[in-house]
């Protein structure tokens, strides 16, 4: 999850990657993806901008001393760039036989580094998610080459945020092809790729973005529940709706219990819906639990696991129905006492200026999102009390109670 606050207010926060790329489904009997689709020509797209235009000035034996000294010095800074040593190679950790989580920042919550993972089969390695730059993308691929000589031959993106794909020319170029939900549109669709990819330059820096082109076309569309067979392993993608977002894939390994669940889980509970829906996250969340994971990998901070040391993959489900129903049942309650969304978000904390991922920041946003779902939903319910799919899917509200009235959810 990435969101870069280009304009004040809830709504104007911004995410992902612009454009709908999509062109169909990928059918779950379409067969296993070696025979499908080719790299898409986004990668040739190369645009890397690194120390351009600080060159020495070539005109006049004597420059300016200003103008000389200056460009000298962004000269030995940019030479600087360029004898840096690679970054170290990211940890790793083991799941089950062949399948590793690479674990990002923890206690940040969606403002971290976010989690990825890879799958080794006798036909290559299977990652997922491809972090947030080039940089970090070939330290992925330096991780996945620290544990087998397989070649990356697949990537998958658990959706379009562009902390989880904007690494992916990396893998791309290293041969992976890309499977991913056709539909890219999040709400940074609304400025373009170019103001995206600029946006994010400010938030990693030019050296991590250093060689970036957009890579997360997938060359494997999966628009719906589909099985991968790769190399001897099942790996099973679900499609749960619009969740976090409508290019959403959730990741199933059913023989190894291990869940990728990309951004519809946070290790705090507090997954964003700004892009998706707090419905189809209630619905994803309840399918998620029934899988019975072993070890759930969250978009975002600790690995939940069953080895007691850390939260299970149900405690860290439970927490999250917790915080979206809660929130659903506090927007609902708003709705009907006819409590405006400016005083419903007069009652919470403020945002965090410059911190549009921050818990605070998105408390307030999901608020704003799932009070105007909740208008929706209830205006549905209203002119069509017969439509099945305006029947409330949160318990009764009290009415009695103000919008601000909710326990918090303990972890
Ligand atoms: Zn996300």
């Amino acid at each position: 999850m990435w969101e870069a606050q280009r304009a004040s207010g809830e709504r104007r926060a911004v995410d992902g990657n612009g454009g709908n790329g999509g062109n169909g489904g990928y059918g779950a009997a379409g067969g296993p993806p070696e025979h499908q689709g080719g790299i898409g020509a986004d990668v040739s797209r190369h645009h890397s901008t690194a120390c351009r235009g600080q060159s020495l000035p070539r005109t006049g034996r004597r420059p300016q001393l200003a103008l000389g000294t200056a460009a000298l010095l962004a000269a030995v800074s940019c030479a600087r760039l360029h004898t840096e040593p690679p970054s170290p190679p990211l940890a790793i950790e083991r799941l089950a036989d062949g399948v590793y989580a690479v674990p990002g920042d923890t206690g940040r919550g969606s403002e971290g580094r976010p989690n990825a993972g890879f799958v080794v089969t006798t036909d290559g390695v299977v990652v997922i998610d491809a972090l947030a730059s080039p940089r970090d993308g070939a330290r992925l691929l330096r991780a996945v080459a620290g544990v087998t000589a397989q070649p990356v031959r697949w990537l998958v993106l658990t959706h379009h945020h562009p902390d989880h794909h904007f690494g992916a020319v990396a893998l791309v170029r290293a041969g992976a092809r890309v499977v991913a939900h056709p539909d890219r549109a999040t709400l940074a669709a609304e400025s373009g790729d170019s103001a995206l990819a600029a946006a994010w330059t400010a938030v990693v820096g030019e050296r991590a973005m250093r060689g970036f082109a957009f890579a997360d076309t997938p060359a494997v569309p999966v628009a719906r529940d589909t099985t991968l067979r790769v190399g001897g392993r099942e790996i099973v993608l679900l499609q749960p709706g619009a969740a976090h977002t409508p290019g959403d894939l959730v990741v199933w390994l059913p023989a190894e219990r291990v869940l990728f669940a990309g951004d519809l889980l946070i290790e705090d509970g507090a997954t964003m819906m700004v892009d998706g829906s707090s419905r189809d996250l209630v619905a994803a969340l309840a399918r998620m639990d029934a899988l019975g994971a072993r070890a759930a990998v969250p978009g975002h901070g600790r690995i939940a696991g069953e080895d007691g040391r850390r939260a299970s993959p149900a405690a860290l489900i439970a927490l999250t129905r917790c915080y979206v129903e809660g929130m659903r049942r506090t927007m609902r309650r708003a709705v009907a006492e006819g409590t405006s969304m400016n005083r419903v978000l007069a009652q919470m904390p403020p945002a965090d200026a410059g911190r549009p991922t921050s818990r605070r920041s998105r408390d307030r946003r999901n608020a704003v999102r799932v009070y105007l779902e909740a208008e929706r939903e209830m205006m549905q319910v209203a002119g069509d009390s017969a439509s099945p799919s305006a029947s409330p899917s949160t318990a009764p509200t009290d009415a009695s109670k103000g919008a601000a009235a909710e326990e918090p959810c303990a972890p």
